[in-house]
């Protein structure tokens, strides 16, 4: 019998990761350049060059004992300055080494710091809508996951429900900004407001509350739209980042939260994170992939290529007639479904070999999204389709 608690989390099981098996079906059926999947956020920008190059290098003349070998906890020390020193040059901040834990992927990151910080029934906000796995991640440590909600035009957090939201067990709220799914970036000004709103809940409450920025998106920005580095408005807030989508390599499980000093409690709560990424199995992120990532710090994905991406669909869809939220960042289209019931148009869409993923997987119905990080010529063979679907409803 499998425990009680995996019943739950077997039945919501992701539909996205189910749509993506079902797009593979299609596409040995119908023909792959005949169908349009727009499920999964898997990058279909290769890695630079530079990774091969790095992973090449290092294999051939770094020590093979210490580069399969076991290290530090939190990763190895090089590359944690390193990454310290490149956070240090963008954003003017000082951090060291020991700020840095190096994780399996953003996903790894997350689930350490919930980890570290929950006890049972302690609560997690986040804005809708939201990546699904939040809510199992709270719950692998008995957190409760509390939606607050947006703005429903621009999908900027409404911050005086975050402030209504605040109880003495709110213990993390988490940010996501370039979002997912929104394609929504948080202005400076949103940023301030939550961070007064926290600071202020904090001095009342007499509690502390941290913020979880989870950026895998950061670098996916477009026309020059800014993304604040989050620490520089409140102190309380731990960075999550990931290589998965800015070096393409989802696969590879790499990343790293950042703890800077200015936290309640830095010390314990390094120490703790440490720990923790060892209790939980990690025991340590990937080690060659660590000192492939190191080499390739001021690497860049090719933001150009989702960016036309973005520009085809976005246009098309609204000269259609449907309704998208502005996509500044990340590689999301959120489409306002023309029927209540977005199922219902996701079900239409897959009649036309189009695969999107309903709103309510996100803790938002009568929406969806596009995942854009596909080829130009899968968005440009899913046109007529949407055009039909646009006629249709
Ligand atoms: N957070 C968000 C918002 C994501 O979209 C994803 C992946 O799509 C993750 C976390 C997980 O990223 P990783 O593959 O680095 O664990």
């Amino acid at each position: 019998m499998i425990a009680d608690k995996m019943v739950g989390f077997v039945r919501n099981s992701s539909v996205i990761r189910a749509m993506f098996e079902e797009g593979k079906k299609m596409a040995a059926e119908f023909g792959p350049e005949n169908v349009y999947d727009f499920s999964l956020g898997n990058p279909n920008v290769p890695a630079p060059a530079a990774v091969k190059e790095a992973i090449t290098d290092i294999l051939e003349h770094e020590d093979p004992v210490l580069v399969h070998g076991y290290m530090s906890n939190s990763g190895y020390e090089d590359v944690r300055a390193a990454v310290a020193e490149h956070l240090n040059g963008l954003y003017g901040t000082s951090y060291a080494a020991k700020n840095i834990l190096m994780t399996v992927g953003a996903a790894g990151g997350m689930n350490v710091f919930f980890k570290t910080m929950l006890n049972p029934g302690d609560e997690v906000l986040t804005f809708t809508p939201y990546f699904v796995e939040y809510r199992s991640y709270a719950g692998n440590y008995d957190g409760v996951l509390r939606e607050v909600p947006t703005d429903p035009v621009t999908f900027q957090p409404d911050i005086e429900a975050l402030g209504a939201a605040i109880t003495e067990r709110t213990k993390i709220l988490i940010l996501n900004t370039p979002n997912n799914p929104t394609g929504v970036v948080y202005t400076r000004e949103t940023l301030a407001r939550i961070a007064d709103v926290l600071r202020k809940k904090q001095a009342e409450l007499g509690t502390a509350i941290y913020i979880f920025s989870d950026e895998p998106y950061r670098e996916l920005a477009y026309d020059g739209v800014e993304v604040p580095w989050i620490p520089d408005f409140y102190d309380n807030t731990v960075v999550g980042y990931s290589y998965s989508k800015s070096l393409s390599l989802p696969g590879e499980r790499i990343g790293y939260i950042v703890m800077p000093d200015s936290l309640s409690d830095a010390e314990d709560v390094i120490a703790a994170a440490n720990v923790a990424n060892r209790i939980l199995g990690f025991v340590n992120a990937p080690s060659l992939m660590q000192r492939v990532v190191a080499r390739c710090l001021e690497e860049k994905t090719d933001v150009a290529y989702y960016d036309r991406n973005r520009k085809l669909l976005y246009e098309a869809l609204t000269e259609y007639g449907f309704t998208c939220a502005k996509p500044d960042g990340a590689f999301y289209l959120w489409v306002k479904s023309p029927v209540p019931d977005e199922k219902e148009f996701v079900a239409e869409a897959k009649k036309e070999h189009i695969l999107i993923v309903p709103g309510s997987s996100f803790g938002c119905a009568g929406w969806v999204r596009l995942a854009y990080c596909v080829s130009y010529e899968t968005i440009q063979g899913s046109l007529p389709g949407f055009r039909r679907l646009a006629e249709r409803f």
